[in-house]
């Protein structure tokens, strides 16, 4: 019942070795690591929902502690909705680090009992976005060193 639950938000457009190297340390930590791809309407994803969620399904069907879901409305809420009590999100470097600042707070106000937890980045990742990574691929760039291997265009 005490279960550890972490949601870990995003977009994952696409999910990257930044992403994956944010869940694998952050494992040992909890009992369930939930991914939860945000949506929201007025962005534009390049990649479908559908391919996004399905590639991190492939990704993680062997870890059971993980579970892929999407959502929409705000964080906390959906935390609440499924008993999690963590927001996993992860840093790169200061800005990250001044823009998660200031989710995590906004977040504390709306639900104290949600704790967000941060991990830094190793130094290999510092500088791989889900951004950078769909520059590469509309411009017909090889992506393979930015991605996990299930991930292919
Ligand atoms: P969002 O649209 O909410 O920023 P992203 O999918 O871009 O979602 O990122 C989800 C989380 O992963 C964020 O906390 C972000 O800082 C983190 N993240 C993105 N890239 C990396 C990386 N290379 N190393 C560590 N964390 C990362």
């Amino acid at each position: 019942m005490n279960d550890k639950i972490a949601v870990f938000p995003g977009s994952f457009s696409p999910f990257t070795l930044g992403h994956q190297y944010v869940i694998n340390r952050a494992l040992p930590l909890f009992d369930k690591i939930i991914i939860a791809v945000g949506t929201n309407s007025s962005k534009e994803y390049y990649f479908s929902e559908k391919q996004r969620i399905q590639w991190m399904e492939d990704i993680f069907k062997d870890e059971p502690k993980i579970e892929i879901r999407k959502y929409e409305g705000l964080t906390v809420d959906f935390c609440k909705s499924i008993n999690a009590n963590f927001i996993l999100r992860g840093l790169r470097n200061s800005k990250d680090f001044n823009y998660e600042k200031e989710i995590a707070q906004v977040n504390q106000t709306l639900n104290q009992k949600i704790e967000t937890i941060f991990i830094i980045t190793s130094s290999e990742y510092t500088h791989i976005s889900s951004t950078l990574v769909r520059e590469v691929a509309k411009n017909g760039g090889d992506i393979s060193k930015f991605v996990p291997k299930g991930i292919k265009l």
